[in-house]
């Protein structure tokens, strides 16, 4: 089997309501996607996403997804799609870095995979387990109060997840924390989200204050070597989201005992094919998985949810339905959805989405062997 042609759609995704990552320092209101739809000369076609959380969350960049498939096509063309470690060194050799144009190649390959083999994507991957994902909720920063109306509105969604971005002030995290705590059932998990908004010393004050909590905090500071310094003098458990982008990432964390738990998001880390790999590491060391789309629509979501049904129940705290968050929908009652907090995928062959090409429009580039 061997991939005829690549047809790229841009699509934006708007969110409903603005939304402010941690310490209100950045703002979000759409959100830029790329399409691909990749067929082969044996009459299947797949489809991958790729949907950076805006330009200035991490160093990805919507137009240059659309860029790099340019760069990379002529390599990509001809390449057997079921050989997934072919056409991910074929990508790598092409371009280095830019993992996150390679992730929706990389999906839709995968696609293409289990379409041909009659089998999920999660079985492909290793085994599916029949048990949905718990969704996290991703609550902009705010007020305390503020906050907890946006958790209160998740909760009537089925919601017993929540990713609360917080990082601004050190004293007000500290009344946020406590306050949020205090309003969390028994049944619930709280993930306070830093998205690296502190300093060293902002968040070794933080994290003591709470240390009696015994929460997670994720992506505390801006580097690994930030976070290395303050697994030095604090107990709070840590989770690395953005510093997770390569395997090595994944092996110094691991080995060096640096966090707890593994913050992995697909179009970061270049798609499935690395991400596993990622999720293999941290089962071998007793680490515990989120496994979150960077942002996009059900296609991304599903994919997220696909890699997270594959990890053992023990490991895996959960995932994200971006969906949940945008006015446009590419694929109506297709993929994973919310159903009482969870997304779960089934044991369609491949991801068993197919976009609305009415919705997406023409696509913006064609190429073909
Ligand atoms: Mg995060």
């Amino acid at each position: 089997m061997k991939i005829t042609k690549i047809s790229v759609y841009h699509q934006n995704l708007p969110l409903e309501h603005p939304y402010w990552l941690s310490g209100g320092r950045l703002k979000f209101e759409v959100l830029d996607a790329t399409f691909v739809k990749i067929e082969t000369d044996a009459g299947i076609t797949g489809w991958g996403e790729g949907t950076p959380w805006g330009h200035t969350y991490v160093p990805a960049h919507g137009p240059g997804i659309r860029a790099g498939i340019e760069t990379m096509a002529h390599a990509i063309l001809g390449q057997d799609p079921r050989q997934l470690n072919h056409v991910e060194r074929a990508m790598d050799l092409c371009l280095p870095g830019h993992l996150y144009a390679k992730a929706p190649v990389d999906l839709a390959c995968w696609d293409i995979a289990g379409q041909a083999a009659g089998l999920s994507i999660a079985d492909l991957l290793g085994g599916r387990d029949e048990t949905g994902t718990w969704i996290a909720s991703s609550v902009s920063s705010g007020a305390p109060d503020y906050m907890f109306g946006i958790i209160q509105s998740y909760r009537q969604m089925g919601y017993k997840s929540h990713s609360v971005k917080v990082g601004g002030d050190v004293e007000k995290d500290i009344e946020r924390i406590r306050y949020l705590e205090e309003k969390r059932l028994p049944d619930e998990r709280i993930l306070y989200d830093v998205n690296r908004a502190w300093t060293r010393r902002e968040a070794s004050i933080v994290m003591n204050a709470v240390a009696d909590l015994g929460i997670t905090v994720e992506q505390p500071c801006e580097t690994l070597d930030d976070i290395a310094a303050l697994r030095q003098v604090t107990t709070t458990p840590i989770s690395v989201d953005e510093s997770l982008v390569t395997l090595q990432d994944a092996t110094r964390i691991a080995r060096d005992g640096l966090a707890e738990v593994f913050g992995i998001k697909l179009n970061r880390v270049g798609g499935l094919t690395k991400a596993a790999r990622m999720r293999d590491v941290a089962l071998a060391h007793g680490i515990q998985i989120y496994v979150m789309a960077t942002g996009g629509s059900v296609l991304a979501d599903t994919e997220a949810a696909i890699l997270a049904q594959t990890i053992p129940m023990e490991f895996r705290l959960g995932t994200w339905a971006c969906q949940d968050m945008l006015t446009v929908d590419i694929a109506p009652g297709q993929g994973a959805r919310n159903v009482n907090g969870k997304l779960t995928v089934t044991d369609v062959a491949g991801h068993g989405i197919q976009p609305d090409e009415d919705t997406l429009g023409a696509p913006v580039a064609v190429h073909q062997v």
